[in-house]
């Protein structure tokens, strides 16, 4: 199962209007000095022999000025000797907010499954997760997120909600219409009370 290269994922989700964070391939910590244009950004190392990029250190956030932005291609550069082939992204840094994941996985009898939780490291630490086969309607994903238990974290106190609903039926359209899509992975989108976007794609075919 290939994984999608993200740029390609991230035109994918803005198909089906699913907002994710801005990002380029850089190929020097010039080119990435220039897509910062002075503001924060985030450089990762992608590579399909990584696949949690924190852990590997591979993620360098919040990283601000040209000398920061040097240090942090270099250090990605150095660790990537490992990886081969790899490709370093450059991406805008979010605005904080509550992470969460929304997956899509096969199942082999029932098809597309949809799943949303809280994000981050609690995937793992409460399994706190609804899951649905596709495709949803909206009372579904409504119930979706009533019935998490960390539902006012991830609804961001209920001021997210209808953006989380809708977002949810975006992407059970996007797997239900897209057969070679076999795993969706966006963890985290970064929920704010009026927005969000996905800061990790990822996506096999
Ligand atoms: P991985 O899951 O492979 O370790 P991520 O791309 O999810 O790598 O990054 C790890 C964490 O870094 C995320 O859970 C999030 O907290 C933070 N992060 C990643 N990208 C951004 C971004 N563009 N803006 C702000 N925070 C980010
Ligand atoms: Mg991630």
């Amino acid at each position: 199962m290939p994984l999608l290269d993200y740029m390609q994922a991230r035109k994918l989700l803005d198909k089906y209007k699913i907002k994710s964070i801005g990002s380029a391939y850089v190929n020097s910590a010039e080119s990435a000095a220039d897509f910062a244009k002075g503001k924060r950004i985030v450089l990762k190392l992608i590579s399909e022999k990584a696949v949690h990029k924190s852990r590997a250190g591979l993620v360098k956030l919040d990283i601000d000025g040209e000398k920061e932005i040097a240090a942090a291609y270099d250090d990605l550069v150095r660790r990537g000797r490992m990886l081969r082939p790899y490709k370093i992204l450059a991406q805008k840094m979010a605005d904080p907010g509550v992470e969460i994941i929304i997956g899509g996985n096969t199942d082999a009898q029932f098809g597309k499954v949809l799943l949303v939780g809280l994000g981050g490291v609690y995937v793992e630490a409460f399994k706190d997760v609804q899951l649905r086969l596709c495709p949803i309607t909206k009372a579904d994903a409504v119930d979706m997120l009533s019935e998490l238990q960390s539902r006012k974290i991830v609804t961001y106190d209920g001021k997210a909600e209808d953006e989380i609903v809708s977002l949810l039926m975006k992407v059970s359209k996007l797997l239900t219409e897209n057969k070679k899509v076999s795993e969706l992975d966006l963890n985290p989108v970064i929920v704010r009370q009026d927005s969000y976007e996905a800061v990790d794609i990822r996506i096999l075919t």
